[in-house]
């Protein structure tokens, strides 16, 4: 009698281990353990049983009922880790992905490539150069003498050059103006000479809505035979109203700079605040931005140019602030803001 509780003990926990899904399992249950199952079934010849045996055969019949019980658990258990296996390993990989968050141009990078397109139109190459200047390329070769007073308006960052000691002290400054590349690009080149370049200035300077200690600014320079200063003037009002829209106000007035003779200052009409005065344009309802005019004969001696031959134009692009007033930001400094909310409104 016991070996018949064994048996069926033995099959169970074969069939049970043998289930691959849980209706299978619960199959083999009622067929063991249900109500007319083998077990049930083998309980009724409990009462043909002597009173030792039936109590022998009663007590074996309910290890094996609790251990039929467990193996069905554990095996459920079983089952269900396994189908969530399969639901990971069922990976469809055609499936279009989640697109990547892809970041796009910054601003002052977006208004430099359209600013090269614009003038490329016109026949000009752009160039670069280092950022860490000499004191030579960045004022001396652009007629600004060591004692010039001009200096003063371009406060420098020195760069310490103890270490080094090849050069004399204050020799190697961060460059404060693009028009360095001026003297570096035409010592280079036989005129005609058209060539703009972008890139980024420091000046040791209170910052402000519309001043940085560091900027972008894009130089400018043409050198030919017969240059006017109408050609200036018709190149700059063709260029800002190809970057900024046919609606801008400019306006050139007369002013001193040692590098260009004559000079002249370039402003337009605040875009902020359309001309009615804003902390932009320090309620002149103008923006200045950019110095230019034609370039003066000893910086083209400078470079070995005959100015009895040729002459030529420059320009200076405020170029951070040319972006500030293309989107009617009313603060400079956001440009230098890593804050996507910012960032990612262009
Ligand atoms: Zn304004």
């Amino acid at each position: 009698m016991i070996e018949e509780l064994l048996q069926i003990k033995n099959d169970a926990i074969s069939l049970i281990l043998s289930t691959q899904t849980t209706e299978q399992l619960e199959e083999i249950r009622i067929q063991f353990l249900g109500r007319s199952g083998k077990l049930n079934i083998a309980m009724k010849q409990l009462p043909k049983l002597t009173p030792e045996e039936r109590a022998r055969f009663g007590k074996t019949a309910n290890e094996i009922k609790n251990i039929l019980e467990e193996a069905i658990i554990n095996q459920k258990s079983k089952l269900k880790n396994q189908n969530k296996n399969k639901e990971k390993l069922s990976i469809d990989f055609t499936t279009p992905s989640i697109p990547p968050k892809i970041g796009h141009l910054h601003p002052i990078t977006q208004a430099i490539t359209d600013t090269v397109e614009v003038f490329k139109m016109l026949g000009y190459q752009a160039a670069d150069g280092p950022e860490i200047e000499t004191d030579y390329y960045n004022f001396e070769a652009l007629n600004i003498p060591k004692d010039h007073p001009s200096r003063d308006t371009q406060m420098t960052f020195y760069l310490d050059d103890k270490e080094v000691q090849t050069n004399t002290p204050g020799e190697i400054i961060l460059r404060t103006q693009m028009s360095g590349m001026q003297a570096r690009v035409m010592e280079k080149m036989e005129p005609p000479v058209r060539v703009i370049v972008p890139g980024k200035v420091y000046r040791y300077e209170q910052v402000d809505a519309s001043h940085g200690f560091e900027f972008w600014q894009l130089e400018g320079f043409l050198v030919d035979k017969h240059v006017r200063l109408t050609d200036l003037f018709g190149t700059l009002d063709y260029v800002l109203k190809a970057l900024l829209g046919k609606n801008i106000e400019l306006k050139f007035a007369t002013t001193n700079f040692p590098f260009v003779e004559p000079g002249v200052d370039t402003y337009i009409k605040c875009t902020v605040c359309g001309g009615i005065g804003c902390s932009f344009c320090k309620n002149s309802g103008w923006s200045e931005i950019m110095p230019a005019g034609m370039i003066h004969p000893n910086v083209l001696r400078n470079v070995g140019f005959d100015p009895k031959v040729y002459n030529g134009f420059a320009f200076c692009i405020g170029f951070s602030r040319l972006v500030t007033l293309k989107y009617q930001m009313s603060d400079l400094r956001l440009l230098s803001n890593p804050d996507l909310r910012i960032i990612n409104q262009f």
